[in-house]
């Protein structure tokens, strides 16, 4: 139980390190996480390494989640072997990243995630004549702190402390199923707490994502983040502006699909981070529809999250910047441009300004602008217009979205209402539910196709 988890301190010859302080080792009697609880390729790895002499723990996400008594998402090991002699005892492995170096070995469907001991940044500038991977003696870091390159090997007690939060640097051996905890993570666990290993500010000023994580953790977990950890976050939101736009994007992304957003957008704007995360996502959730809708639409996420229905990060993407389109296409509009090229432009507009700063990545822009798109077509409710966009492939998207815009209040419901109906209806029903068209009763004439009628000829491709 984690209760009895505070393990007696061994006086660990194997783990001192230049007079630092030694871990605290719990064993398994005490935390009770038996090997068997890792997956097949986390103990494959381990073993294979430990055999060939390097030390091989489990660590981060996994370790924490085994100790709560959750199904760990994936698994990480940290080892005492460089990158490329990872490399060399897995066929089917590879080094990816340069900011930091690390290895995915792929058993199967799974991959592991292997990390070579890394000496933090903040450890006395002495990194005891630790190996670099760069060359360099240290890694560079920007005018703001932030770390720019993270490649100098370290030792265990090392790797621990340039870990992030204390609940995150645990390290679990598989042969001896001990836990080796360096930073009081099993008491913060024990506690439900978030604590950043370290000075806070300045670990945040080294990566600011940490910021995001903390809140990250503490939605999901349902932790509270320690005074001394959670005070410099708000003056230090800005830091965020000064992370690469794509690492920006991978964090955003694993905030909104965690099953929490909505609690983390909670938290998010108590600390005064949501700004950072999404530009003008703060505008939005100023005005009560954005706010409405936007809340709805991550709800709706975690619900298919936590009910293990796949997700469309274009989908959501597409929710969470539809109020910024709409103010824009109203202004366009208003400049005398016809309703449908002013959405076009609207979308445009929307999506450069969110490309400086976010990076959404150009296939999931192509999905966005379609789903957009679709949204004036779902008003055209008479002729053979509504079979017509029934067939188009975006059509059941366009439709969640179209429901979601009713239920936030910025459409009437009964639009929503008209076309679960139709969609259920036969042949004869569907007729009857037409509309009458409410253009002027001229005979027959061929109308002019118009940008709404076929899939969107988006600017950008769908790559
Ligand atoms: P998740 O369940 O989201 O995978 P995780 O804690 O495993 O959570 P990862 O991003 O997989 O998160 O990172 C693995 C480990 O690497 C973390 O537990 C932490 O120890 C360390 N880590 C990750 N990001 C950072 C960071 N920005 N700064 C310091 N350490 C980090
Ligand atoms: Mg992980």
């Amino acid at each position: 139980m984690i209760k009895k988890l505070i393990g007696r301190v061994f006086s660990g010859k194997l783990f001192k390190s230049r007079g630092k302080p030694s871990a605290h080792v719990i064993v398994f009697k005490d935390h009770g996480v038996a090997r068997e609880q890792l997956s097949a390729c986390a103990l494959s790895v381990t073993d294979t390494l430990q055999a060939k002499g390097y030390a091989a723990f489990v660590v981060g996400g996994a370790v924490r989640d085994l100790l709560l008594k959750r199904t760990p998402k994936d698994f990480d090991v940290a080892t005492s072997a460089t990158p490329e002699e990872v490399r060399g005892l897995f066929r089917r492995s590879r080094i990816i990243g340069r900011r930091f170096q690390i290895v995915h070995v792929m058993c199967g469907r799974e991959t592991v995630e292997v990390s070579t001991f890394r000496a933090g940044h903040d450890t006395s500038g002495n990194d005891g004549g630790a190996a670099s991977a760069d060359g360099n003696a240290k890694g560079k870091t920007d005018e703001h702190g932030r770390i720019l390159r993270d490649n100098v090997f370290g030792n265990q007690q090392q790797d621990a402390t340039r870990r992030d939060l204390s609940i995150n640097a645990l390290f679990y051996d598989p042969s001896t199923q001990q836990v080796h905890d360096y930073h009081g993570g099993v008491k913060d666990l024990r506690e439900r707490r978030l604590r950043m290993i370290g000075d806070p500010t300045q670990r945040y000023r080294e990566d600011p994502v940490r910021m995001l994580r903390a809140v990250r953790f503490a939605a999901a977990l349902d932790f509270e983040i320690d005074p001394a950890t959670r005070k410099p976050i708000r003056e230090l939101a800005d830091l965020l502006s000064n992370v690469p736009p794509a690492r920006l994007f991978d964090e955003m992304l694993k905030l909104l699909l965690s099953g929490h957003a909505v609690e983390t957008v909670k938290r998010l704007r108590n600390d005064g981070l949501h700004g950072g995360l999404l530009p003008l996502l703060d505008v939005i959730l100023e005005q009560p529809l954005g706010e409405r809708f936007v809340m709805l639409a991550l709800k709706n996420t975690d619900l298919r999250i936590r009910g293990e229905k796949g997700v469309s990060p274009a989908f959501l993407f597409a929710t969470l910047l539809w109020h910024e389109v709409l103010a824009a296409w109203k202004s366009i509009e208003a400049g005398g441009i016809p309703v449908i090229p002013a959405l076009f432009k609207a979308m445009d507009q929307v999506m450069q300004m969110q490309a400086e700063k976010l990076a959404i990545p150009r296939r999931f822009g192509g999905d966005m602008k379609d789903i957009w798109a679709l949204q004036p077509r779902f008003e055209q409710r008479s002729g053979r217009r509504p079979h017509r966009l029934l067939e188009t492939p975006r059509f059941r998207a366009g439709y969640d979205f179209l429901l979601l815009r009713c239920e936030s209040g910025e459409l009437d419901a009964e639009i929503g209402e008209w076309w679960t109906k139709f969609q259920d209806a036969d042949a004869n029903e569907r007729e009857r539910m037409l509309m009458p068209d409410s253009g002027p009763k001229k005979r027959r004439r061929r109308r002019k196709p118009r940008a709404g009628d076929t899939a969107p000829a988006s600017s950008e491709p769908d790559a």
